[in-house]
């Protein structure tokens, strides 16, 4: 909640006035299914406490001012004259574009944000930007939410006005979070089927302090692995494809390709896999699982990196951990951890204090059990 008060805090300091409305956007972390979003294929992840907040009310005109706490910013745009700039004003300006792509009415608001998000750490606090931005217009306009079409829209931002060829994972998860669910999520489709968290347990992100660098064109190169490999099978997309049928044809792909393939197809499997085992309550098979994908984007997709690695490693060897793979995109960023909720203190400390000494690095750890996507609610005036 203390963000939440921050963005309340923050609009009265900057616009002498209480805000209307409070909008709560979640990070989000994937549980299992990595780079399988954008092969049509299945992803489990589950929205956190660590959230990004803005306080907002509606302005009589088309125009939007915002202030960010991150690196005390400012950002002002007419709904009129979007352009193309950098920064963060881009997420903002391009789902305001795509919005009134879609045919959206959009009316103009004031606010201020504030996230304990962490940034580039693999937690999706883009996604959690685009979608309360979304969210942000839906209320004032207003049109109806729809966490798909929003989905959609934010994702479409991303890739066209950052330059950020991401799959739909992060935007669907944070606008359809549920409490106490992971969910998977059929990214061909766009549905999905909602997974409990056994009570007993808490997913633990474990973020290495380091971050992702240069790496869009690592992404862009695993991608068009991938669509090579669909198209030299003749399928739509990997997910069409069996392991059976990829091993039987191998010779129709060079070993690189073969092998990114490889993560992709068993990495479904394993992802299905997860979602039965955590509804059935068994976290030691949830474990095996989560382990196994971390070998998989280790030495098959070659995302990892040596200190995903070493934080793996030092999470596995701590005590009360069913499983801990790498999560997001690669190079950097976090990973997260399968724990048992009575353990997790010691757990962290321990996996903490082994990732120090193997790297020198000071490495966080985030406790969470899933919440609900991005939601709205109406600030009541305070007395006094
Ligand atoms: P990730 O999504 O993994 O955290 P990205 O590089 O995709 O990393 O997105 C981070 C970018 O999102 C930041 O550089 C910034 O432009 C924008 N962003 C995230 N949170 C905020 C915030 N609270 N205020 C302003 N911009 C933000
Ligand atoms: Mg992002």
């Amino acid at each position: 909640m203390k963000s939440g008060e921050a963005a309340v805090g923050a609009f009265r300091d900057r616009f002498g006035a209480m805000p209307d409305l409070l909008i709560r956007s979640p990070g989000r972390v994937n549980l299992i299914g990595e780079h399988t979003d954008y092969n049509d294929g299945f992803v489990l992840p589950l929205a956190i406490e660590r959230a990004l907040w803005i306080a907002l009310r509606a302005r009589p005109d088309d125009t939007v001012r915002m202030w960010s706490a991150l690196g005390d910013q400012r950002e002002e745009f007419s709904l009129s004259a979007l352009s193309r700039g950098g920064g963060w004003a881009a997420y903002v300006q391009g789902v305001a574009y795509e919005l009134l792509r879609a045919g959206k009415n959009l009316a103009g608001w004031e606010g201020t944000i504030v996230s304990n998000i962490p940034t580039g750490a693999g937690l999706s606090s883009s996604a959690a930007l685009e979608l309360g931005v979304a969210r942000a217009f839906a209320e004032v306009s207003p049109f109806p939410w729809d966490p798909v079409e929003m989905a959609v829209i934010s994702q479409r931002a991303e890739n066209d006005w950052v330059g950020m060829n991401c799959g739909i994972m992060d935007q669907l998860i944070c606008a359809a979070g549920r409490a106490d669910r992971a969910l998977l999520i059929d990214c061909r489709t766009l549905t999905w089927t909602p997974a409990l968290l056994p009570p007993g347990a808490v997913v633990v992100v474990l973020d290495t302090s380091t971050r992702r660098e240069l790496v869009d064109s690592a992404y862009n190169d695993r991608r068009r692995s991938c669509e090579e490999a669909a198209s030299a099978f003749g399928v739509a997309a990997l997910r069409d494809l069996d392991w059976a049928t990829l091993e039987g044809g191998r010779e129709r792909l060079s070993p690189t390709v073969f092998r990114r393939a490889r993560h992709v197809v068993l990495e479904n499997r394993r992802t299905l896999d997860m979602a039965a085992t955590l509804n059935e309550g068994n976290l030691i098979a949830a474990g095996e699982l989560m382990k196994a994908s971390h070998a998989s984007m280790r030495d098959d997709f070659e995302i990892s990196s040596p200190a995903l690695d070493a934080m793996t490693e030092a999470a596995l060897g701590s005590p009360g951990c069913y499983g801990a793979r790498m999560t997001g995109g690669g190079f950097g960023g976090s990973c997260v951890a399968l724990v048992a909720a009575d353990r997790a203190g010691g757990f962290e400390t321990q996996t903490l204090e082994r990732y120090e000494r193997a790297t020198g690095l000071e490495g966080t750890a985030i406790p969470t059990r899933p919440t609900e996507g991005t939601s709205a609610e109406e600030v009541l005036p305070t007395k006094g």
